[in-house]
């Protein structure tokens, strides 16, 4: 790796001795290539992607670039051939054309196996850990191979927070900690002076629902719930991030207490040590719990020990939920809403994604900084915010691209972007050319998803206000838009 030493940031060229070991690290993920992508209907019709990262080759970003330059440049950087093949292997490749489900075209699934020439991946930082930046960026981050390989994957893209999945988030199963590579995540955290318990905060099961009446369900939901807490006690994090629930079987009332029930049992636990659930901001209303502060805020209610709930806070979620982040006047009010339902001292942590679909729109559509209807400025508000300086910020934004021949690929280089542009914003003037001429670019990237994804909500509304009319329904299926979340393609 040594031909890359140009490219590597000073930081890490000071701390040689920690590199080394993380290229050790490294080496261990890289047999791991293999693409498998597998999808989820979720009620509404739509489909829920899910792809295991595939690793390309990137190229590193400069310490010393412009952030200005950075930007810019990032297309072609993702064009860039892959300069190292290993070798070959027979992969099974799952090819998958995927729409919406409301514009009314079907999915198609096709199972091929393919001869593909494996490519060796490069962890060479695409940019250095920003080490005196007020805030605390990063963004969800794959464990493929082994849970220490997400100390190597935040590294590559210069977080300073990261999110991951403790185990397969779609599966019931809850198989021991592999303790070789739970001994070596803490190895890893500690060479990159990394602090599990400030800095990580684990998202939960998509399975899980501790809202749910039926004992059996119920019990499954716990166990798994509190399986994922001792992993986190294990791991030395202190946060765990999981969506509340849903009341669909029981109601709200009931819904609440049950969530509010099982963390209880889980706090009385010992195994689960000292760690704090932390209640995600959902983007719907109805059964879904967690769409209004006032949900949150009664769970907490019922919680016993109040020192171990907190909340996460999602810009996407709860913009799409009706609470206006855009300007800095209804940025302040929705703070303050915050604050006077929940609490502030509860806002433990913060996912940062722009929104595809428009406020209150109901729509659980993560967009690239920017790029959303909430737009630079709303992420301006955010980071100028002092009280959110030090908690967890992490991005959940789409890094699919195409990668020139029609193949969707991840490009990590627009997280480790992110991540420098969110940190540069804290302190800059709005005014300035800088300022303006970012908003308007990825404003102009974004126009066109904008512009798709606001028909789609429009019609949705007229064709629900048509349903409505004749007779009255049941409000209860009038609000209820289930819940598509892009979100966990980590
Ligand atoms: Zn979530
Ligand atoms: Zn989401």
């Amino acid at each position: 790796m040594a031909r890359q030493a140009a490219a590597v940031a000073p930081s890490e060229i000071e701390d040689s001795g920690t590199k080394r070991k993380a290229e050790t690290v490294a080496t261990r993920t890289s047999k791991r290539t293999r693409k498998t992508v597998t999808t989820t209907e979720v009620p509404n019709g739509d489909v829920i992607v899910e792809a295991a990262p595939v690793r390309k080759r990137e190229t590193p970003v400069k310490a010393d670039e412009g952030l200005a330059e950075t930007f810019a440049e990032a297309p072609s950087a993702r064009k860039r051939k892959p300069r190292v093949k290993v070798e070959e292997e027979t992969v099974k490749s799952t090819k998958i054309a995927v729409v919406d489900g409301e514009s009314g075209t079907t999915e198609i699934q096709v199972k091929r196996k393919r001869q593909r020439k494996q490519k060796e991946e490069d962890l060479t930082p695409l940019a250095e850990r920003t080490v005196d930046s007020k805030l605390r960026v990063g963004a969800h981050v794959s464990i493929a191979g082994g849970l220490h390989n997400a100390v190597t994957n935040l590294v590559h893209i210069g977080s300073n927070a990261f999110a991951l999945f403790l185990k397969s988030q779609r599966k019931w199963e809850n198989p021991p900690i592999n303790t070789e590579h739970a001994d070596l995540f803490i190895e890893a955290c500690k060479q990159h002076s990394i602090e599990p318990g400030t800095c990580c905060l684990p998202h939960g099961s998509y399975l899980v629902n501790l809202a749910h009446p039926d004992e059996a369900r119920k019990k499954q939901a716990y166990k798994s719930f509190h399986d994922d807490l001792t992993r986190c006690h294990r791991l030395g994090i202190k946060l765990y991030n999981f969506h509340p629930g849903n009341s669909n079987a029981c109601g709200r009332e009931e819904g609440i207490r049950l969530i509010a029930e099982n963390i209880n049992q889980a706090h009385q636990d010992p195994k689960t040590g000292d760690v704090m659930p932390v209640l995600e901001t959902m983007a719907t209303l109805g059964n879904t719990i967690g769409g209004t502060f006032q949900d949150l805020a009664d769970i907490i209610k019922l919680v016993e020990d109040k020192t171990r709930i907190g909340v996460c806070l999602d810009t996407c979620h709860v913009f799409a939920a009706g609470y206006d982040l855009r300007t800095p006047e209804t940025f302040v009010s929705v703070m303050k809403e915050f604050d006077e339902i929940i609490g502030l001292k509860y806002l433990k942590a913060l996912h940062v994604n722009d929104s595809k679909a428009p406020l209150a729109s109901y729509r659980d559509l993560h967009a690239r900084i920017g790029t959303g209807y909430l737009g630079l400025r709303a992420f301006h508000n955010l980071v100028n915010d002092e009280r959110l300086h030090g908690l967890p910020m992490i991005l959940e934004t789409p890094i699919e691209v195409d990668d020139g021949t029609g193949k969707k690929v991840e490009d990590k280089s627009i997280w480790a972007r992110e991540i420098k542009m969110l940190e540069s914003l804290v302190g800059m003037d709005v005014e300035s050319e800088h300022f303006k001429k970012w908003e308007k670019e990825l404003a102009d990237e974004g126009a066109g998803e904008r512009e798709r994804i606001g028909e789609q909500v429009e019609r949705k509304k007229k064709k629900d206000a048509e349903k409505m009319a004749p007779k009255k329904r049941k409000s209860k299926k009038k609000v209820e838009i289930d819940e598509e979340d892009e979100e966990d393609s980590a």
